[in-house]
């Protein structure tokens, strides 16, 4: 297993808006970092970089959206998923799965297994660790990227 960096981070928030104030507020988030509406993924999502990783801090626009359930079965906020970086996607799912692991349906895209996002290629896994859902990307290279949006 290659894990090269933290890609992003995603954080399941009931109030972007109200999160983002207080990540600059506290934390020192870029003041230019804004709230913004994903409306295949019905999503309100701040994307940022703070000391170096990606925080994405997400609010679903519907009831019963992907963050919103979330929430509700956890009964508060907190750490949605982690996005790891990896060398080669297809290498690092056959490890996880050759040591036990399954995957888990990409709730955006309905896809199991490595499949494409804006900025590289994704695949969840089943298993949490340490209470957290994983989620590995192979990130394009140069010339690599591909065309079809997906959202968060
Ligand atoms: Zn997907």
């Amino acid at each position: 297993m290659n894990v090269t960096l933290i890609k992003h981070m995603t954080f399941a928030v009931r109030d972007a808006e109200k999160t983002l104030d207080a990540y600059k507020r506290l934390l020192g988030a870029p003041e230019e970092a804004y709230v913004k509406t994903f409306a295949k993924s019905r999503t309100k999502a701040a994307v940022f970089d703070l000391g170096g990783t990606e925080f994405q801090i997400s609010e679903s626009m519907d009831a019963d959206g992907r963050f919103s359930k979330w929430i509700d079965e956890r009964g508060h906020e907190g750490l949605h998923h982690i996005c790891f970086a990896v060398e080669n996607i297809d290498d690092a799912l056959a490890e996880a799965q050759a040591n036990g692991a399954s995957l888990k349906e990409c709730v955006a895209c309905k896809i199991t297994g490595s499949h494409i996002h804006p900025e590289g290629w994704v695949a969840f896994l089943q298993d949490d660790v340490s209470g957290v859902e994983i989620e590995f990307m192979q990130v394009y290279k140069e010339g690599e990227s591909m065309e079809r949006p997906t959202g968060i």
